[in-house]
């Protein structure tokens, strides 16, 4: 028999959530501020020389309106970051409260998922390879499967492709029986060593601190998983060839608010 998570324990996975969308809106967040005040610093400038040269040259005219354009560019894309990742937050809230399933094609949730990092994949030199079928239809949890893809692919990207020039990610989806899809999303990125494998469901476990980690992303990802689309998930890396996580995961997700795990990780808080 399936409970439902007690009320603490429900707060608890909510109290981890809330935590790891304060961390990640900081960066882009941060970034915003700090862009918006170099502008803000730019434009007095131009104010000074404005008052003391009449006539600024058209070459100092130039500069300036390239720096202004250019910090234009970082706020606008910090912000949309933002904006995106609040609005798939809002949609886990959504899920988890509600318990209400929606009908979805997987192929779109994973489109429109990567479209949200496509800046940051180009940045980074990130090719996509993609093996998902059209037709894969889920009665079950967009947004919170889209948080977890979305995990997955700022993990290849902050984990994986650190000090190489370019990486891929594949993401491949098979039907498995009458209702089950099993979902492999694998990098051929730097990988992980045996210990940190073992603990990459622990919350605020993590190897990059203050560089960008929270530790948070795989306990929220095993929690959804488990707890909110009732799959399971396993996660197999080799240091230097790359990391691979399998999902298995029901095509008709159970109703009702969030469940309990199906297993534990071994870190209870
Ligand atoms: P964070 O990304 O904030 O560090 P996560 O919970 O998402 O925390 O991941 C925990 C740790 O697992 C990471 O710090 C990293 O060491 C390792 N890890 C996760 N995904 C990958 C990956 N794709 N490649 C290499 N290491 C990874
Ligand atoms: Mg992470």
């Amino acid at each position: 028999a399936q409970t439902n998570l007690q009320t603490s324990e429900k707060m608890a996975s909510l109290g981890a959530l809330v935590a790891g969308v304060a961390h990640e809106l900081n960066t882009p967040i941060g970034n915003s501020l700090l862009t918006a005040s170099a502008l803000s610093d730019m434009v007095r400038d131009f104010e000074r020389r404005l008052a003391t040269d009449g006539g600024l040259k058209r070459s100092v005219l130039e500069a300036h309106l390239a720096d202004a354009r250019k910090a234009c560019d970082i706020m606008n894309s910090s912000l949309t970051r933002a904006a995106d990742l609040i609005t798939s937050f809002k949609q886990v809230a959504v899920d988890q409260a509600s318990g209400q399933r929606r009908r979805f094609q997987l192929d779109d949730v994973v489109h429109d998922t990567l479209a949200t990092y496509a800046a940051q994949l180009r940045r980074a030199g990130c090719e996509v390879k993609l093996d998902v079928p059209a037709g894969l239809e889920f009665d079950s949890y967009p947004g919170s499967l889209s948080q977890v893809l979305s995990n997955l692919i700022g993990n290849a990207l902050l984990h994986g492709f650190e000090g190489r020039e370019s990486g891929a990610i594949a993401i491949e989806a098979r039907r498995e029986g009458a209702d089950l899809v099993k979902l492999r999303f694998s990098d051929n990125g730097a990988g992980m060593t045996a210990g940190t494998l073992h603990k990459i469901f622990d919350p605020f476990f993590t190897t990059k601190l203050g560089q960008g980690g929270s530790g948070l992303g795989m306990n929220i990802v095993y929690n959804i998983v488990t707890g909110v689309l009732r799959g399971t998930i396993r996660v197999e890396s080799e240091p230097g060839i790359g990391t691979t996580v399998l999902l298995v995961l029901p095509t008709r997700a159970p109703e009702g608010a969030v469940q309990e795990p199906l297993h534990r990780p071994a870190f209870q808080p």
